[in-house]
């Protein structure tokens, strides 16, 4: 399947899957266990915990898309982080980007205060560059960045990282598969929070983890073997049906954010747009912080929540929602302030979009 490109994967995820009936939509075998043919013979599924025949075929496509040998699927984005630093040894040292997703930050913090890892701060690529050292066990980032959109130069860091001798994680939740492969750019292990984009539609919680170093796979494979977090077949089953429009929802996001932008641009009201050109996510920051509740309870086209990644489109305040937990004097140390909003840009019509901030903003 790797030989043909994105869109075709994503298109035929899971179909003839099922040799035994020909049935062109891989079925969902819910069966948690599996008969053996004879004694000491197995159809190569015993358990569902260890191996569930429609998660396998999920972690097919999932590798493909990421142009990389492996990938597991786990409950949640949150779960995946979990699973993966958990078999990181006690006293590893991390450089990770700061502007983090605030469940990250949160448990990175609370890991930091248990002693099990150190980590490392870094406002901009220059500071992470200049923070790598031989001490390095492993490097951290979301590029773009959540919320303030920064990119990092994945191979840049991965090749400096690697002359140390630590390993590189990106959590590519952001630009998904469709616009950006870390692995083909030296990072070790891909994250995501396959509850966004991936799965598309806000009604399956996810994650991913991808690499194709075998040695990390098989520690990953055995962990969540033992600890079971791994995803329920009718999940793997959404998240599957969720992924073959994948490109076509980021190419729409896409456009419609471009045209968002230029709008929020020539607003009276906004004081800076923070976007990369590309993908659905948009932050700006109002001129009159005193009207964000004014802006929230306006919205009709974009609903008021956390999350992202949707065909809907969602306003969130990070302030209080996505990255509540990160005390306001670190937060305002390195860029998110008070007076920002992140969009997740959807599907819609981008006149309805750019109606519905126009009044809200202005109005
Ligand atoms: C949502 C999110 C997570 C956490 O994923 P869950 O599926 O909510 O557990 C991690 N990283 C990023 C960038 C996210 O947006």
């Amino acid at each position: 399947m790797t030989d043909f490109k994105v869109d075709t994967i994503l298109a035929h995820a899971g179909i003839n899957a099922d040799e035994k009936t020909g049935a062109l939509i891989s079925p969902i075998y819910l069966s948690t266990t599996y008969q053996h043919p004879e004694f000491g013979k197995s159809t190569g599924f015993d358990y569902t915990r260890t191996k569930n025949p429609t998660r396998l075929t999920l972690e097919k496509t999932l590798a493909a898309i990421e142009k990389a040998d492996y990938a597991l699927v786990t409950s949640s984005g949150m779960s995946a982080l979990v699973l993966l630093f958990s078999g990181f040894p006690v006293g590893s040292k991390v450089v990770a980007a700061r502007d983090l997703y605030g469940g990250s930050f949160r448990w990175f913090n609370e890991q930091e205060a248990n002693g099990r890892f150190e980590f490392t701060y870094t406002n901009t690529e220059e500071e992470m560059i200049a923070a790598i050292s031989e001490e390095t066990d492993y490097v951290y980032i979301e590029t773009p960045t959540n919320p303030l959109m920064i990119e990092f130069d994945i191979e840049k860091i991965a090749k400096l990282a690697h002359v140390h001798g630590a390993k590189v994680i990106v959590d590519n939740t952001f630009y998904s598969p469709i616009y950006q492969n870390p692995i083909p750019l030296g990072a070790d292990v891909v994250l995501h929070s396959a509850t966004k984009y991936l799965s598309g539609h806000n009604d399956v919680l996810a994650g991913v983890l991808v690499t194709s170093d075998q040695a990390i796979y098989e520690k990953l494979f055995y962990d969540q073997n033992t600890t079971g977090p791994t995803l329920s077949p009718i999940d793997s089953y959404l998240l599957m049906r969720g992924l073959k429009t994948l490109s076509l929802r980021m190419e729409r996001s896409t456009s419609n954010a471009q045209k968002v932008v230029d709008y929020l641009q020539s607003s009276p009201a906004v004081k800076e747009v923070l976007y990369t050109g590309k993908g659905g996510m948009i932050s700006l920051k109002v001129k009159d912080q005193g009207r964000i509740g004014h802006i929230l309870n306006h919205l009709q086209v974009f609903t008021f929540a956390e999350s992202l990644g949707g065909v809907e489109s969602l306003i969130t305040y990070p302030a209080t929602q996505t990255h509540a937990d990160i005390p306001a004097e670190v937060r305002h140390s390195y860029g998110l302030t008070d007076d920002l909003l992140r969009l997740s840009i959807g599907i819609e019509d981008v006149e309805d979009l750019i109606a519905d901030l126009k009044q809200a903003l202005e109005g």
